[in-house]
């Protein structure tokens, strides 16, 4: 049987949220089976949990922010691409401040946080949605046309194309294709940081945003190039962080999925539509488990070994 996974014990991380810039302890705690990916606020005087779904999604300008019983958590996607990068079902995430914190802009420091503390296979088959028939996403017409589309697959890949006018960007890959089956989403996927323009930077300070975002958590652009002295990490760094977005906001879903997503100029909103979208279609998905580990699609059964 593929298993459902959580963490071996306990772990804990203290950053800063990239937008409210307020100090914040993240603690990581193993979940018994089929409890699901749970957030609580625990600096509030009654603790207040937050499950992850579609439907808890309740603001995607600028990160996915997720509410329950009127207390939120911003910025949840890139700690949520690390579950999905590792496979992991059930955990609790205990925080202390109404934004996940930033770390290094990627989720490389969440995998690390993942990977140390051990992760364990539980005595509960792994459920994953499998989608059946096509669902696609669109807005905008001409130059803000944007889309995103979930079509049937033996396994989970993601296709991201982004359209970005701007020097630094243009020089790089602005398409990048990623399948969990061939691919190891550690090495090439979870190193990519988040990245802004400094005019941007500038009006979202003025707004009271990104008070937490600098050099060390993103990359960030002037007009001409990129201000970080050490350069990218990736060479087309840009368009693989949308894949990690992407596989972060798709992880709200509650289970894995088993499809193949391809996308342009997406992003959270969208994103979080397409789910919507998705499980709108009842005919669209099913809710699979592999009693045979060696029937599971390539990339789950050897996915982020327990150990
Ligand atoms: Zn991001």
């Amino acid at each position: 049987m593929l298993q459902q996974r959580t963490l071996k014990s306990l772990t804990k991380a203290v950053g800063v949220g990239l937008h409210s810039g307020q100090r914040v302890e993240l603690t990581l705690r193993p979940a018994a089976p089929d409890t699901g990916i749970v957030f609580r606020r625990v600096d509030l005087p009654q603790p207040v949990d937050i499950p992850i779904s579609a439907q808890a999604v309740t603001d995607t300008r600028l990160a996915s922010t997720i509410s329950s019983g009127g207390a939120k958590v911003h910025t949840v996607e890139h700690l949520m691409s690390a579950c999905a990068g590792l496979g992991i079902d059930n955990l609790y995430v205990d925080i202390t401040a109404e934004e996940v914190p930033i770390l290094d802009g990627s989720a490389s420091s969440f995998v690390f946080l993942l990977q140390s503390a051990g992760i364990a296979l539980q005595a509960a088959p792994k459920r994953f949605i499998r989608v059946l028939k096509p669902v696609e996403v669109r807005e905008g017409q001409g130059a803000s046309e944007k889309w995103a589309r979930l079509t049937p697959y033996n396994g989970y890949k993601l296709g991201f194309e982004i359209d970005f006018d701007h020097p630094a960007v243009d020089s790089t890959g602005q398409r990048v294709e990623f399948d969990m089956g061939s691919g190891s989403y550690s090495r090439d996927i979870a190193r990519a940081r988040t990245f802004g323009f400094t005019k941007d930077v500038e009006m979202m300070r003025a707004n009271g945003l990104a008070l937490g975002g600098g050099l060390d958590n993103a990359i960030v652009m002037d007009d001409y190039k990129v201000l970080n002295t050490d350069g990218l990490r990736y060479n087309d760094e840009f368009v693989k962080h949308k894949i990690l977005d992407a596989m972060g906001d798709l992880h709200l879903l509650g289970k894995p999925l088993l499809a193949a997503y391809s996308a342009f100029r997406s992003g959270h909103a969208l994103n979080n539509k397409l789910l919507r979208e998705l499980l709108s279609h009842s005919d669209a998905y099913e809710v699979v488990t592999f009693e045979d580990e060696e029937k599971a699609p390539q990339g789950f059964a050897q996915l982020a070994r327990a150990w």
